[in-house]
């Protein structure tokens, strides 16, 4: 058992949250630097897996979050032109059984008060808004943080959870070359009060159609619908929460779509239309350098091809208070940390930016590629059965996982 250390944190996301919910239940002292003037997410659903949700169950969040989230019963996959169910696969128990925990659909929002709430607990000085972090320097005992209006903190470790515009990722090891994936998102979220009563089961639906697919989940106790659709694209906005489509295009789009999406989409209010291009980064194979190391986004940008980037940075999190628990040598123990996650993480990216072709094709590809098929049945192995709890903490064990 190593000594308690000060770790500073940058960003207050769901992984820079998570992990210092994590490191201060370990018994460290954690400082976040938040670059926002208040602690907030944007409107959209996220799906955790059982591989999340073990350390949302050993951070003390769980019963919040399993009030706050819907457990999609299944996985439907349906014609978007027809509604022609040509696939289903079970979640819920069957899910929880596999793999030691629940799925949940969960609004972001949610979860980060769920996370904010229980790192407060914590310790309710942890948090310092207004912080952008700018770089860092470092000692041989010691970083030294340094934020956009000059502050500067010092501590053993700093840990980069700055999302995929990372500055300290910048610093330490390049930003990542994005490619354009030739994907836009539509994100929407629509009161289900203003859907017909039970318009939609309470399963998690993939439309897949011509040049597009969409996913359609209910969240927060079914009083909302949460919207993804993909559409191919020429052309592409940015890559960020907040800009809109209009919602003249995101019909057209989805034109030639089923009813039960029209009346989805024609629900949703025409303000609130948000699109995100979607970009592949190649991951890297080492997240820490010195006293510094990568988290999250930061350091595995993942597509939403499998719904695992918030998941992987929550994975991360419990493995890093667990190496820093290890090993007493700070920069032994993100080195560790770094040879448990970077395979997995990189297994995990890969794998998403594949499935995104899985997508792609005729209507008629697309029903012989998806009727009847085996789908996702091996990612209750490697994938959810993940516990980043008891995983084995060696860099071979990382790379089988
Ligand atoms: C359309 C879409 C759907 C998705 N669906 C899922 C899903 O269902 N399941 C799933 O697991 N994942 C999903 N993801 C991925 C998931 O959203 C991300 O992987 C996750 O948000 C990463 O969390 P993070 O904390 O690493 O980064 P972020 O959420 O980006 O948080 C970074 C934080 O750092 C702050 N920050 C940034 N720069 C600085 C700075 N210089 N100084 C201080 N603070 C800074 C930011 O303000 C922010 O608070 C989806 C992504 C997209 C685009």
């Amino acid at each position: 058992m190593s000594s308690k250390l000060d770790i500073m944190i940058a960003g207050a996301g769901i992984g820079g949250l998570t992990a210092a919910a994590c490191l201060m239940q370990a018994g460290h002292r954690v400082r976040l630097f938040e670059q926002a003037s208040k602690l907030g997410e944007v409107g959209a659903g996220l799906q955790i897996s059982a591989n999340g949700f073990k350390v949302m169950r050993h951070i003390g969040v769980d019963k919040k979050l399993a009030a706050a989230g819907v457990k999609p019963l299944s996985y439907v996959f349906r014609i978007a032109e027809t509604g022609e169910e040509v696939n289903r696969f079970e979640l819920a128990e069957a899910h929880e059984a596999a793999n030691g925990a629940p799925y949940y659909q969960l609004h972001r929002a949610d979860l980060h008060a769920a996370l904010v709430e229980r790192v407060r607990q914590l310790d309710s000085n942890c948090v310092t808004l207004n912080a952008a972090v700018s770089e860092y320097e470092e000692r041989e005992t010691r970083v030294d943080l340094i934020l956009s209006d000059g502050r500067r903190f010092s501590g053993d470790v700093l840990i980069g959870a700055d999302g995929i515009k990372s500055a300290i990722r910048a610093q330490a090891f390049g930003q990542a070359p994005a490619d354009f994936t030739g994907d836009v998102a539509w994100r929407l979220i629509i009161p289900a009060a203003r859907l017909p009563k039970d318009h939609i089961d309470r399963v998690m639906t993939v439309w897949l159609g011509p040049s597009s697919h969409a996913v359609m989940y209910y969240l927060r106790n079914k009083e909302l619908v949460n919207f993804v659709g993909l559409k191919e694209s020429d052309t592409w906005q940015d890559e960020s929460w907040t800009s809109k489509g209009d919602w003249s295009e995101l019909k057209s789009d989805f034109s030639t779509w089923h009813d039960e999406v029209q009346v989805v989409l024609d629900a949703v209010d025409k303000d609130a239309c948000y699109r995100w291009a979607l970009f592949n980064r190649k991951p890297i194979d080492n997240w820490a350098k010195g006293r510094v190391a990568l988290l999250g986004d930061a350091s595995h940008p993942t597509l939403p091809y499998l719904a695992q980037g918030a998941v992987m940075a929550i994975e991360d999190s419990a493995v890093l208070a667990r190496c820093l628990d290890e090993v007493s040598d700070p920069v032994e123990a993100l080195k560790l940390y770094s040879a448990v996650r970077a395979p997995r993480a990189a297994r995990v990216v890969n794998e998403s930016s594949a499935n995104q072709k899985k997508f792609r094709g005729s209507i008629a590809d697309l029903r012989q590629r998806f009727i009847g098929a085996e789908i996702g049945g091996d990612r209750n192995g490697w994938l959810y059965g993940y516990d980043p709890l008891t995983v084995k903490l060696s860099q071979a064990e990382g790379a089988q996982s």
